[in-house]
């Protein structure tokens, strides 16, 4: 990809950079929750239920070639006092010190399930596992918890419930909807199962965990004027602010970008559009994919469950076929975990592997906005026991800015870019000076056009440019710079468009007569072309002071200086891996189950295909399947529907 332009050197670029650390820390808000979970002993709303919470302790469990050791100290506080939990109905010694937890890693053990990786799908596996009385144990080879959903927005679609004061959401609905967009890619019979189960799995980890609902008022489906769409909203589900005093010594080891601008730090606009802001400011709140991630942790952590750390699990075990264990590596060393009833791969997707992208996927991916944790470690210990795979050409698509010298744990970082191709005054363009999509409409079907493989030209829209003019960025600013702040090096700045497509290598000819044409199209409220602004959608991330939903996207480049900015394809996570059945349980190439082995959330070939259905599209499936495949690991049985 070539990205002229830019400067890694920027004084006023890192000022301002420093400066917005300490505005996008307030991710984590003060004030307090507004709902109050149920303390022990509540009111269990859950759909089944079966044996009593129990959790593993490694010091309790029998262990396996490994003499029984005492119970490790409890953390304790600044004053040397035990530090209490107040999460957890078990007694604060069940949260890990380091010395605990370097023991209990080089320690061979045996539980009933074990689960690899601490999103989303991960942590409502351990949830479901643990709740219906399995022993559990789970590894995370992070240092935090909670992968790429806790830096996401955290929402979760639900397609069919009883939540909306309108009344329910059908299934008939839900699926016409689905399959109005999958072009043929999802596998019916698990989609319709991932629809039936959606409202059962909220109630259950509402019930069992810190994590409570609420609909994200007015978030429109993707392509909401499909049969079956909801222009309204209501199928997304935004997790209520949560109190991380509740977490006790947990509550600074979830995974958290490092606090700076832009949307993949989620500004304040971002959280108040998904329903992820708090009005009182008087406890330790957080929102969006932190609120979803430590009210699950808060739900494992009250079933006795500890989450081990800075643990990678490398291996499976297997005897007979079946997979029995797995072997994980901690920086003491390498240990082996048994498994009675089965190991859950919750491990994320491939984003992070170079060599796994251009196996598998369908066009380029030029850079993961996620954690750089998922590099397909669950994918390759599948295949390495004769998984069956699926969907592994597609991903979660998002158009992505790269900023050179931008970087995320020596990795080069993407961030992705949602307001800034939405708002009015500003379109995308590939090197012809030619639009080739609709700027405003969701991120991942965009990825089709970005991927138009041209015979001669090859990749014409890839990379493409975001052009805009002076209001664009005295109005709204752009990816974390502030209307007002100095113009940093990042962007390509001209007094005109003829300069501005040699300065980029965009043909200033298709330039000049794009952005004319544009500017004709904008005043009569219309784009003939890619029709922009008529759909719902289209104006969700756009200027709210807008009165018509044509109004919040279309705007004229009319406004010197211009500017522009590169633009490539990237993703938040991949879509593909191991084929499940409707327990999450790992098909083998021979068409039988892997017995023992299940996977859920990105690990797992995903059921939705191609399709994107709304806001937490992919949360919503990913904790569907952790909640079957925990539940059937735990009692060998299938949430019933
Ligand atoms: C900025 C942003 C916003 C987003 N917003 C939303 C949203 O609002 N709604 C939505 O639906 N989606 C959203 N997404 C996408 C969504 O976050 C992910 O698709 C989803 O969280 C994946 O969940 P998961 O549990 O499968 O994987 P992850 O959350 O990525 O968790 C996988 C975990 O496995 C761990 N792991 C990997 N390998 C190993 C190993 N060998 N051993 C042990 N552990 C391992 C990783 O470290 C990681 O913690 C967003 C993504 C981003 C980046």
């Amino acid at each position: 990809m070539r990205i002229p332009f830019f400067s890694v050197a920027n004084g006023g670029l890192a000022t301002s950079i420093a400066r917005r650390s300490l505005e996008a820390s307030a991710r984590r808000i003060r004030g307090s929750p507004t709902r109050s979970p149920p303390g022990p002993g509540s009111e269990s709303t859950v759909p089944i239920r079966s044996g009593r919470p129990r959790g593993l302790d490694f010091e309790s469990v029998g262990s396996v070639g490994a003499p029984k050791r005492p119970p490790s100290p409890a953390p304790t506080s600044g004053s040397g006092a035990p530090e209490a939990h107040p999460c957890s109905r078990k007694e604060v010694a069940a949260v890990p010190s380091q010395q605990q937890e370097r023991s209990a890693s080089t320690a061979d053990a045996e539980v009933d399930v074990v689960v690899l990786g601490t999103g989303a799908a991960g942590l409502t596996a351990a949830l479901g596992a643990a709740v219906h009385g399995a022993s559990v144990a789970v590894f995370e080879k992070a240092a935090t918890v909670g992968g790429t959903s806790a830096v996401s927005g955290g929402i979760a679609w639900i397609p069919a419930h009883d939540r909306c004061a309108d009344g329910p959401l059908s299934v008939a609905d839900a699926l016409s909807y689905l399959h109005a967009q999958s072009l043929d890619s999802m596998d019916d019979e698990l989609v319709e199962v991932f629809v039936r189960t959606g409202a059962a799995m909220v109630d259950f980890v509402e019930a069992h965990s810190g994590v409570r609902f609420e609909i994200a008022d007015g978030f429109p489906d993707y392509k909401p004027e499909l049969p079956g769409g909801r222009p309204g909203g209501g199928r997304s589900l935004s997790p209520v602010a949560f109190d991380l005093a509740r977490l006790g010594v947990w509550r600074d080891r979830i995974t958290a970008f490092p606090a700076d601008w832009s949307n993949v730090g989620f500004d304040a606009e971002t959280r108040a559009r998904l329903h992820a802001t708090v009005a009182d400011e008087s406890a330790d709140l957080c929102v969006a994919g932190t609120a979803l991630v430590a009210g699950l942790l808060a739900g494992v952590l009250d079933a006795g469950v500890i989450p081990r750390t800075g643990a990678r699990a490398t291996e499976l075990i297997a005897e007979d076929g079946a997979v029995t264990g797995v072997r994980i590596v901690t920086a003491a060393g390498e240990s082996t975990i048994r498994a009675r009833s089965g190991v859950v791969l919750a491990t994320g997707g491939f984003e992070w592997d170079p060599t796994l992208i251009r196996s598998f996927l369908r066009g380029p991916m030029h850079g993961a906005v996620s954690p750089p944790n998922n590099t397909g470690d669950g994918l390759r210990m599948a295949m390495a026991h004769g998984a069956d795979l699926g969907t592994m050409s597609e991903a979660w698509w998002v158009p992505i800015v790269r900023i050179p010298g931008d970087t995320i744990e020596g990795k080069p970082r993407s961030r992705s870019v949602r307001l800034e191709r939405t708002r009015p005054r500003s379109i995308m363009v590939n090197r012809a000076g030619r639009r080739f999509v609709n700027e405003a409409s969701e991120y991942n079907s965009m990825a089709g056009a970005f991927h138009y493989l041209d015979p001669k030209g090859g990749y014409v829209n890839d990379p493409g440019w975001i052009v805009f003019d002076a209001v664009h960025l005295r109005r709204y600013g752009f990816l974390g710079i502030a209307p007002g702040d100095p113009v940093p090096e990042w962007f390509c700045e001209s007094a005109d468009l003829a300069e501005l497509g040699k300065k980029t290598g965009i043909d200033p000819d298709g330039l000049a007569a794009t952005v004319s044409a544009w500017n004709r199209h904008v005043a009569a409220e219309v784009d003939p072309d890619f029709g922009r602004g008529s759909s719902a959608y289209d104006g969700w991330w756009g200027d709210e002071r807008a009165a018509t939903v044509a109004g919040r996207t279309l705007g004229p480049i009319d406004t010197a200086p211009y500017y522009a900015v590169p633009v490539t394809v990237g993703a938040m996570g991949t879509k593909g891996g191991p084929r499940t059945d409707r327990d999450g349980r790992v098909r083998h190439v021979s068409g039988t189950v892997i017995p023992g082995l299940f996977a859920a959330g990105n690990a797992m070939a995903g059921v939705t295909g191609r399709a994107y259905g709304g806001a937490g599209g992919t949360i919503g499936p990913g904790m569907v399947w952790g909640f079957r495949a925990g539940y059937a690991a735990a009692t060998g049985k299938s949430v019933e529907i």
